[in-house]
């Protein structure tokens, strides 16, 4: 590929805004009306990716983005973008003074819609307008917009080829393409939308890249689109925010609906997002919430756009005790102070674990990550704790034990009588004397009883396969000593 440029350090946290504190927005030379919207916004100073970026893109660079989300990497391409536009911005009604000058890709509706959103945020002291164009929704209202006139056309692949098809937009005026999320375009299969799309573009254009990851498949697509790229990286890859504090509670396949019933009506839990591998999966846990009295909602790919966009607004505004949502649906999902994701199911692959996790402890604020695992899933958390070079605390509840075949480390089965089904009532706190206690390991935690050591950076696995089965993953990998505390519920806070 054409060569890259490293420029920015590996280990700027993903969310340590305060990692560049003698940077202000005024100084990446950013024009009034941006730095107004800004200081309305209450950003008080760049994250690193945006002390990074910023000046780079302004002077008309290709960048590769290696950033995750909470990193503010929306705001890294996005201001930049504005400000090298401002200067064609009309206040012209005509449709003819507002060609798609900028145009950004993105791999779900939910990440579109929010790009979107932060796109209106900062241009709202300037004439520039924008629209996002996704799929799922009637298309005719989308063309009279685009008819009108757009600078800044947010998009999700397909919808932006059916607008291609029915002449709605022209990209003769494209001055720079935005590929957000490109790792997971990738893994969607977009990328031969994403290679049409590109076709059609100006060849002479400034084209950012960011993805999470690198892979054979993101360098070569990064070889097709940019031109002497400069690498910004500023969260090592898989690398979870410090500010997450994780933990695993063992429990039972038919007990984790109780234990997840009771660590919602326990009060910590102000608001969170709980992952499940399926769409059906989604609904019947919600339906199940509901009927034990909690505000929940569901968000995944069967529902209309529609009804996802009111799920996540009510979320948003805080209507919403509980959103259950699969992968797909949650990508990229950006809600203020999230305070807690629960994996109600762990995922088969372990990176996206990472991505689950990164909806809390965003832009530094704290957050709490807790997976409900039974036996069939330990495999997958022993991966989880491989990826992210830690091992994950492990607290049980009382009258919520896993089966008696949980074994963690895996090979280390401990003799345990069966779990009796959980008794009523759920919502309360146990009393001391019924939460079960383990020792801690003496051993040091970053080195597993076999070796492994988790401060070694991780090798991803061969990707691909998920499963359908409950099986775990690679029995016989290394594994840390387990550490366990005292159960506790009311004291789900954070370290
Ligand atoms: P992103 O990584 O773009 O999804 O952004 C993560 C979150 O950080 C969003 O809620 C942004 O509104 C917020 N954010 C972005 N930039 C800043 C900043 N400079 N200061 C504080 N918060 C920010």
């Amino acid at each position: 590929m054409s060569e890259i440029n490293t420029l920015a350090g590996a280990d700027a946290g993903p969310s340590a805004a305060e990692a560049a504190p003698e940077i202000t927005f005024a100084d990446l030379g950013l024009a009034p009306e941006l730095l107004r919207a800004l200081s309305d916004m209450g950003y008080s100073k760049p994250t690193p990716i945006q002390a990074k970026a910023i000046p780079l893109v302004i002077s008309g660079k290709d960048i590769m983005g290696g950033a995750q989300t909470g990193t503010g990497k929306t705001a890294a391409f996005t201001l930049p973008i504005l400000q090298r536009i401002l200067p064609f911005a009309s206040s012209s009604p005509s449709p003819a003074k507002h060609p798609v000058r900028a145009l950004i890709l993105a791999p779900t509706r939910e990440l579109a819609l929010q790009v979107f959103e932060s796109v209106k945020d900062y241009s709202k002291h300037t004439p520039i307008r924008a629209m996002c164009a996704y799929g799922g929704v009637d298309i005719k209202p989308q063309i009279a917009e685009l008819k009108k006139g757009v600078e800044v056309l947010v998009a999700t692949p397909g919808r932006l080829l059916d607008h291609v098809e029915s002449r709605s937009v022209s990209f003769n005026s494209v001055q720079a393409l935005v590929l957000d999320e490109a790792d997971r375009m990738l893994d969607m299969g977009f990328i031969p939308d994403v290679t049409r799309i590109l076709k059609m573009l100006p060849a002479q254009r400034q084209s950012l890249l960011f993805s999470a990851t690198f892979s054979d498949d993101i360098k070569k697509l990064a070889d097709t689109m940019l031109q002497s790229p400069v690498l910004v990286e500023v969260a090592r890859r898989n690398q979870v925010s410090e500010t997450i504090t994780h933990r695993v509670h063992p429990v039972s396949e038919w007990g984790k609906r109780g234990l997840l019933i009771k660590l919602l009506k326990s009060g910590e839990i102000r608001q969170c997002i709980v992952f499940m591998r399926t769409k059906q999966g989604c609904s019947r846990l919600t339906r199940e919430l509901q009927r034990a009295g909690i505000h929940a909602d569901a968000i995944h790919g069967d529902k209309s756009q529609l009804d996802r966009i009111k799920a996540l607004d009510a979320f948003k505004a805080g209507q919403t005790h509980a959103l259950i949502a699969t992968d797909v649906a949650a990508r990229g999902l950006d809600v203020d102070e999230l305070p807690y994701v629960i994996n109600y199911e762990l995922p088969h692959v372990p990176e996206d674990y990472v991505h689950r996790i990164g909806r809390t402890g965003r832009a530094g604020k704290m957050g709490n990550a807790i997976s409900l695992v039974s036996a069939h899933e330990v495999g997958y958390l022993v991966e989880i704790e491989k990826l992210i070079k830690r091992p994950i605390e492990q607290v049980e509840i009382a009258g919520f034990e896993p089966e008696p075949e949980y074994e963690y480390p895996p090979g280390n089965k401990r003799k345990r009588s069966p779990a009796p089904p959980p008794k009523a009532p759920l919502a309360h706190k146990p009393a001391r004397h019924e939460r079960s206690e383990r020792r801690p390991s003496p051993r040091n935690p970053m080195i597993a009883a076999d070796g492994f050591d988790f401060s070694k950076p991780y090798e991803e696995a061969p990707r691909g396969e998920v499963p359908d089965s409950p099986k775990p993953p690679a029995k016989a990998d290394p594994h840390k000593p387990k550490r366990v505390v005292a159960a506790l519920l009311g004291g789900l806070g954070r370290k």
